[in-house]
């Protein structure tokens, strides 16, 4: 199943090139009342909400092209990036001066992860706000795993069984000295799209095409094969320090060729069985 949001946060299910709107199998989601448990409510009781989807017949389409796409995920409690997590990114980021700042980069073992803040989410037809375009902003293409049930302290071996789906992202990172969660928490630097793929679909997350263009020219290619740390050791990695609840983020890192983009740029970007965006930069 490809589950977007779109236009006036309606939820629609993606079949080939068309939107069918299932936003009133919403229903089964139930009152929501203060205070709101921790996690996003629709990844939380998604097999409900799957079984009422499926009931819904006979709904006019829309074309995809038509449709403005937002993030599919609304209210994750945390956004979790992986630092230098493709051995050739590491090489990269240890040669440009744009990129390390006279700082030692060391490895993911080293650093641990990173969070982002929630509120720097946007939809692929959202678009990305620059709002530093003097400094160097990168785009970083990466797999996101969005995490389906409440996990603390997983083991690798069961890992993939917390998984809802996944999404394509872009880490958008304002290059500097300042705190990683810093700059890449500006408005607009999470862009999650263009739908969630259930993890049926998927199957194995290690073994997927990935790849970024700027107006037409590639920039970024690889296969999540060469993640230093793979799916299952993130989730394990992530959970030993903290809960991940329903519609948490892991942002997987991104492999080499990050670049700057600027105003009027646009980027698509693609993951093999996921799906593709185009994200359109522009001034904030
Ligand atoms: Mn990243």
């Amino acid at each position: 199943m490809k589950l977007c949001r779109y236009d006036a946060d309606r939820v629609g299910l993606v079949q080939d090139d068309r939107v069918v709107d299932v936003s009133d199998a919403l229903s089964v989601l139930g009152e929501m009342r203060w205070p709101v448990p921790k996690g996003d409510r629709l990844i939380a009781r998604f097999e409900e909400f799957r079984a009422a989807a499926e009931e819904i017949k006979d709904v006019p389409g829309k074309l995809l092209s038509e449709v403005r796409l937002l993030s599919p995920i609304a209210n994750p409690t945390k956004i979790i990036g992986a630092p230098v997590n493709y051995a050739k990114h590491l090489d990269e980021s240890r040669k440009d001066q744009g990129i390390h700042f006279d700082r030692e980069i060391k490895t993911i073992d080293q650093y641990g992860l990173f969070l982002k803040a929630s509120s720097s989410i946007c939809g692929p037809s959202e678009g990305v706000a620059l709002r530093f375009p003097d400094r160097r902003n990168d785009h970083e293409v990466e797999l996101v795993a969005v995490i389906g049930r409440q996990a603390d302290r997983i083991s690798r071996e069961d890992a993939l069984d917390y998984i809802a789906g996944y999404t394509v992202g872009l880490d958008m990172t304002v290059r500097g000295t300042e705190d990683r969660s810093f700059r890449k928490s500006i408005d607009t630097y999470t862009v999650i799209g263009p739908w969630l793929v259930t993890a049926d679909e998927v199957g194995d997350p290690g073994a997927l095409d990935i790849e970024l263009s700027v107006n037409d020219e590639m920039r970024q290619r690889s296969n999540t094969r060469h993640l230093i740390f793979d799916v299952p050791r993130l989730i394990e990695y992530a959970s030993s320090f903290y809960t991940l609840y329903p519609g948490d983020v892991i942002m997987t890192g991104t492999p080499e060729g990050v670049g700057p983009v600027r105003p009027g740029d646009s980027i698509t970007a693609a993951i093999a069985g996921v799906g593709a965006m185009t994200v359109d930069v522009r001034d904030a």
